[in-house]
């Protein structure tokens, strides 16, 4: 299947090649005649996928070839969680666009809301927004969504877990009745169904290549390591390595800022990017990250969300998620576009039930190593990931067990549902 079979027009097409993207990836291939439709759609997907193209590029051009009621009323509304995402669905608008006559912009919160007001005033054919600034916008009447035709809802099961369900609720109340509406999720809890179905009419499900799939092909290493050495683990590895971009996780926005200044202490450049950073800072981080002149980013799950660096080499738990899915996205960072990619995990004693539930959400277990001079003392039998037969011989081992029924094989219970 090529782009010019799904039936988009010329100008998108130039500028698809201009991407230097020669085939649509299977979200897009599903997505967009389906948007070019009209219907409403259900999609299965996580960054990395490809699904912004999937409903950017049809909207694109469902724009530039029907007039519009009002000129330059808003006509598409993109609902996403982050500033970072909003950017990125952004300047994705602009590259596929750039051959077309459609405006878009950006609205989102933590920065001066002057500018957006200035270009919202201009006319905008495509709003990309956070609620909380949408909502805000449109109090003091600086916007109207009286004219949408169609709404995206991206990274909804984030937006859920942000705590964005009242805002998108009363963003909803603000709509046309008439109108195309798209949802994109990574994951679908009891939440997103009851969201989707209290808005979506006759949804298409579509779902990306299985996240499973996905993940296999990026090769994944554990490293058992006591708590108090990861720090100089992560130093060795990166420093023997040489490892020139690297995106680390962290559980908490203090221990990114206490690994990156560690880092700093050890010659490798780290910069902390997470929600108490202004958003100036955090684009200045990314920017400097991607140019190559930051070594290292530590992130925390949710302003990791989203984030777009292609051909990343290196991904870093440095602390195992809480919630399985995180794993799956943190790793989606790498391996992209059929890029070679690597992913690493630092698991203590403490992590050990919490890798169990990855292990059991991605079906298979990555291999586990240990370094010399990092072999764990809190010592835990071989088969650590897999195996519910331990002995209970030291206190810690019981310390920040999520819940103890994830021991009897049971699986483990993920935070959402
Ligand atoms: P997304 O899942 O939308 O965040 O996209 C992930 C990455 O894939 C982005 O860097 C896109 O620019 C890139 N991408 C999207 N569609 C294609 C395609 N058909 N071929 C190659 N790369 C693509």
């Amino acid at each position: 299947m090529s782009f010019k079979n799904l039936g988009l027009s010329e100008p998108l097409l130039k500028a698809l090649r201009l991407q230097g993207y020669e085939n649509p990836t299977p979200i897009q291939e599903k997505s967009i005649p389906e948007v070019f439709q009209g219907k409403d759609l259900l999609a299965s997907a996580q960054t990395g996928t490809g699904k912004t193209a999937g409903f950017t590029l049809p909207l694109l051009q469902m724009l530039s070839e029907t007039p519009s009621r009002k000129r330059r009323a808003i006509r598409v509304l993109i609902l996403t969680p982050t500033r970072e995402l909003a950017a990125q669905i952004l300047a994705n608008l602009e590259q596929y666009g750039q051959f077309l006559d459609i405006r878009s912009t950006v609205i989102f919160g933590g920065v001066s809301a002057n500018p957006q007001i200035t270009a919202l005033r201009k006319g905008i054919d495509i709003l990309v927004a956070t609620p909380g600034r949408l909502l805000d916008l449109e109090s003091q009447r600086k916007l109207s969504l009286h004219e949408v035709e169609h709404l995206v809802l991206d990274e909804a099961d984030r937006m859920l877990d942000m705590g964005f369900l009242r805002d998108i609720k009363r963003i909803l109340n603000l709509l046309p009745k008439q109108r195309q509406n798209l949802l994109f999720s990574a994951t679908f809890s009891k939440e997103i169904k009851t969201l989707a179905g209290s808005f979506l009419h006759n949804p298409v499900m579509v779902e990306a290549t299985p996240e499973n799939t996905t993940v296999e092909k990026i090769e994944q290493t554990i490293y058992r390591v006591d708590k108090k050495k990861k720090p100089s683990l992560i130093i060795k590895l990166i420093k023997e390595g040489n490892w020139q971009q690297v995106l680390v996780f962290t559980r908490t926005k203090y221990g990114a800022n206490k690994l990156a200044e560690k880092m700093g202490k050890n010659g490798i450049s780290a910069v902390p990017i997470h929600g108490n950073k202004s958003q100036n800072a955090r684009t200045k981080a990314l920017a400097d990250f991607k140019r190559g002149s930051v070594r290292v980013l530590v992130a925390t799950d949710i302003a990791a969300r989203g984030l777009d660096i292609p051909l990343l080499p290196h991904v870093v738990n440095y602390e195992i998620p809480n919630v399985p899915e995180d794993y799956v996205h943190r790793i989606g960072r790498t391996g992209r576009a059929g890029a070679e990619g690597e992913a690493i995990s630092l698991v203590s004693i403490e992590e050990v039930d919490l890798m169990k539930g990855i292990v059991k959400l991605i079906g298979f277990s990555p291999r586990t190593k240990t370094i010399d001079g990092y072999e764990p003392t809190d010592v835990m039998p071989a088969k650590s990931a897999t195996n519910n037969q331990q002995q209970n011989n030291s206190k810690n081992k019981n310390r920040n067990r999520p819940n103890n029924k994830s021991r009897n094989n049971r699986g483990f219970k993920p935070r959402r549902n």
